[in-house]
């Protein structure tokens, strides 16, 4: 089933998501529909608040091959090098986008779907993606990593477009 996709403003994007401690047949139907809502919108990764989800979860297809994806559970970044200016969106602030500095290489701890623990190393558009997504579920926005003027006028910009 595809989800509606939340947008700024709304206060769930601002908020530090909640660990998950075990798997259930609701969070597994949760898992499909954020996977298809992913590639439905298109897009490239998800965090579960942005479909409106408190869990500590986050989709990510940085090749959009279904059947491939990348499913996290608590993800945390545990180390990140390199350096690049990425361009960068965002489902939640649709029409906007800017250049973003990220690591190039990340390697995240986790929990599989299973709930066994995984070691994820990243590099390139997937750390990317997964730098992306585990700032939504600490509550924070692409936007939030930009300097003071630029995000102002990245907001100002996103206010004035058509909902
Ligand atoms: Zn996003």
């Amino acid at each position: 089933m595809i989800l509606p996709i939340v947008k700024e403003p709304n206060p769930i994007l601002h908020q530090k998501a909640i660990r998950v401690t075990k798997m259930t047949a609701e969070i597994k139907k949760l898992i499909a529909d954020m996977i298809e809502t992913m590639h439905a919108a298109p897009g490239v990764g998800l965090a579960a608040n942005q479909v409106g989800s408190r869990l500590n979860l986050l989709v990510a297809s940085a090749d959009g091959v279904k059947g491939k994806e990348l499913v996290l559970l608590n993800a945390v970044i545990k180390k990140q090098t390199g350096k690049a200016l990425c361009p960068e969106g965002c489902l939640s602030l649709p029409g906007i986008s800017s250049k973003v500095h990220r690591a190039t290489e990340v390697v995240v701890e986790a929990l599989a779907p299973t709930m066994e623990p995984v070691i994820v190393e990243a590099a390139d558009l997937m750390a990317q993606i997964l730098q992306h997504e585990t700032d939504h579920l600490q509550g924070h926005l692409y936007v939030e990593r930009l300097s003071f003027w630029k995000k102002k006028r990245l907001l100002l910009k996103y206010q004035g477009l058509p909902a």
